[in-house]
């Protein structure tokens, strides 16, 4: 983290108290560059997956840069719709909803990404053909990542099988459903181009089966560095590779489709830290423990996913690195992260959690009565408070007295 970076952070965490979920808007707009140029060759629509952070100031955000939207729920299309989404700029993508929550999804005009047969039968037998669907595919593909994370496995709960196509036809046939777009999203932290190389040929090859298709959508999974070692998803590599055998199967079948991608964390995640204050330090018979006011109730997915989230201390960034166990205030072993080197920590200071723009405050809750911590936007050098810190009526808000 640069000096100046470090004394902006001081004073985000001095203005508005920790914790506090700090995003650099100029990240989010700086990754959505990075791919759009990346697949400019292509008829490229970037659906941003709005699971990962979906405050009303991002949202906005990207619409404003010309992206798309990815939503999971009705719930999270009608937050699209209020930041400013145009309904058929969204793709609603769920799994295992009610055929009513589909038939709300129509009603919006949002593009259905169907997740199973029952679905599809129950959408062919209520549209027919008047309102065409796209239809989610699991190409049963081992992506990368940890097991927590993978969703093309074969006992995976998420789309439908490559080898029920058969079946999927039948169904398209007898009801006539007009399939305007395949899906596939094989899980997240895909670091080899070869693997989404080998999703995309099965797709393109269950694609020449459908005639009226407008566009591919390859999911996500791009990965970001969390450590600062790390390697990401080499994005010019996978583009180049993948623009030019999807320009090739487009001559084969006859129509220029359009190629979409669902980034949650590609476009999220590094804009965003988790500030922190130590509340106590604790020397045990084994490490010496941070105890810091927060926990697993804003930040699970070093608990959940045993996801590494690199820790610095803003207080004293130029402190003698020493070795610490960082841990929440949660009665769990919320532990943020073993055995780091971190400069010299007091009592007091203030620690930044990093690649906290993805599933951390979208996943964040209430656990031990724990109020949720603000957000703040950073943007062309100005903050912005674009959520308030939670307080105890907002505990008793949806309580009956
Ligand atoms: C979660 C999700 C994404 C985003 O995944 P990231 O790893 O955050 O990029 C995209 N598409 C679908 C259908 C998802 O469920």
């Amino acid at each position: 983290m640069s000096n100046t970076e470090n004394s902006l952070l001081l004073g985000i965490a001095q203005k508005f108290g920790t914790p506090v979920y700090v995003y650099d808007g100029n990240v989010i707009l700086n990754q959505y560059e990075k791919i759009t140029n990346a697949f400019a060759s292509c008829k490229t629509k970037i659906k941003y997956a709005c699971k990962a952070l979906n405050n009303q100031h991002i949202l906005k955000l990207l619409q404003q840069a010309g992206c798309g939207l990815d939503v999971v729920s009705i719930e999270e299309a009608q937050l699209g719709i209020k930041a400013g989404f145009a309904p058929d700029e969204i793709l609603f993508t769920p799994n295992c909803v009610s055929f009513n929550e589909i038939k709300q999804g129509v009603d919006l005009g949002l593009v259905i990404n169907i997740d199973n047969l029952s679905m599809l039968q129950q959408f062919g037998h209520t549209y027919g053909a008047t309102v065409p669907c796209c239809i989610r595919i699991n190409p049963h593909i081992a992506a990368g990542g940890n097991i927590h994370i993978q969703t093309g496995h074969i006992d995976s709960k998420f789309g439908i099988s490559i080898h029920q196509l058969r079946h999927v036809i039948r169904i398209i046939e007898a009801e006539n459903i007009h399939i305007s777009g395949l899906h596939m999203h094989t899980g997240s932290d895909i670091l080899d181009a070869e693997v989404f190389l080998q999703g995309a040929e099965l797709l393109f090859e269950c694609a020449t089966a459908f005639k009226k298709l407008s566009f591919i959508d390859f999911g996500s999974g791009f990965k970001v560095p969390y450590k600062p070692d790390d390697v990401s998803t080499d994005i010019d590599q996978l583009a180049s590779a993948l623009t030019s055998r999807f320009k090739e199967f487009c001559k084969q079948y006859g129509s220029e489709l359009e190629i979409w991608f669902e980034p949650g964390k590609f476009l999220v995640s590094e804009c965003g830290n988790l500030l922190v204050s130590v509340n106590v330090l604790k020397q045990t018979t084994s490490t010496v423990f941070v105890g810091v006011n927060s926990g697993q109730n804003h930040l699970i997915r070093p608990m959940f996913y045993d996801a590494y989230h690199h820790i610095t201390n803003v207080s004293n960034p130029t402190g003698k690195p020493r070795l610490y166990s960082v841990v929440g205030y949660i009665c769990e072993t919320d532990t943020f992260g073993w055995d780091r080197k971190i400069a010299e920590v007091h009592e007091g200071d203030i620690l930044a959690i990093a690649n906290a723009g993805a599933y951390g405050y979208a996943m964040s809750n209430n656990y031990n009565a724990r109020l949720r911590p603000p957000e703040v936007l950073i943007l062309n050098g100005k903050t912005t408070l674009i959520r308030r810190r939670e307080t105890l009526d907002d505990l008793l808000a949806t309580q009956i007295s």
